[in-house]
Formats: structure tokens, sequence, C-alpha cells
């Protein structure tokens, strides 16, 4: 069943990310840093080299790939919701290497920045936590 709650805007913050940083790491880092429980994330840049992951829905366990060159950021697009009640920021990016050929999938740690503006805008509403979704094998947001 579909189930979707009403936000609200909350405060909304837009600036760059640190320069060899862990583009995720930052990303988390900031949200707590800033007790930020739920929203969403956007940024463009570039990195250094990526890690993406592709959940195999067969095997229900991530496959991780990597890419060690410098592409650029076309899109991230992500929210922030609470796992083990922390800020978990979820991602995905498309990001394009020197030939404009695209690569995407869910960030994960070992993605480097190069440089890479953001904007991270919180959502204020009920609380979504992140438990284990039987069908799926994924921490999905349990909704009551
Ligand atoms: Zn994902």
């Amino acid at each position: 069943m579909t189930r979707m709650e009403q936000v609200q805007p909350g405060k909304t913050f837009l600036g760059r990310l640190a320069h060899d940083g862990d583009l995720l790491e930052e990303l988390n880092a900031f949200c707590a840093e800033h007790g930020i429980r739920h929203g969403r994330v956007e940024a463009i840049g570039a990195v250094k080299k990526a890690r993406l992951g592709y959940y195999n829905q067969a095997t229900r366990e991530y496959e991780f790939h990597e890419c060690n060159e410098p592409m650029e950021i076309t899109n991230l697009t992500g929210n922030v919701s609470l796992k083990d009640s922390q800020p978990f920021v979820h991602a995905h990016v498309t990001l394009t290497d020197k030939a404009g050929r695209a690569f995407g999938g869910h960030l994960a740690p070992g993605t480097i920045v190069f440089a890479c503006e953001a904007l991270v805008q919180e959502l204020e509403g009920p609380d979504f936590h992140r438990a284990f979704d039987e069908p799926t094998g994924l921490p999905l947001w349990e909704m009551k």
C-alpha cells in the first residue's frame, strides 16, 4: 500500500563540500551536526573517484562498482531520515566521464569530492525510521 505523509519545509542550507572529503560521509556529518532528521539533498559538482552500489534483487545484496577516474556529478538526489535513531542520507547519483558517458547508482562511501555544491533542505513532520523490510530485504521507511 502506498503511504505518504505531509511534511513542511524547514531550514534550507546551500554550500560546498570539503575538497577531498567523502561525499556521503560529508552529507551525513552535516545533517548530524545540524540536527537534520528528515530532509532532501541535491548536489552537482565533480568527484575524483566513485563507489556506487547496485542492489541485486535476487541475492538481496548490494554489489559495488568503483569508478577510479574524475567524473562530473550531473545529478545527486537524496533524502534524509532516521536509521538507528541517527540522520541517514540515502542518495543516488549520476556521474559522467570524459566522453560524457553516464554511470549511476546508490551513493556509497568511497566517493571522493573534487568540488561539490550542495543543497540540504530540512523537512518537518512525522518521524521516518528505517527498519528491515521483509519483501525487499532493505532498510525501508517504517510507515505505521
Ligand atoms: Zn539506494
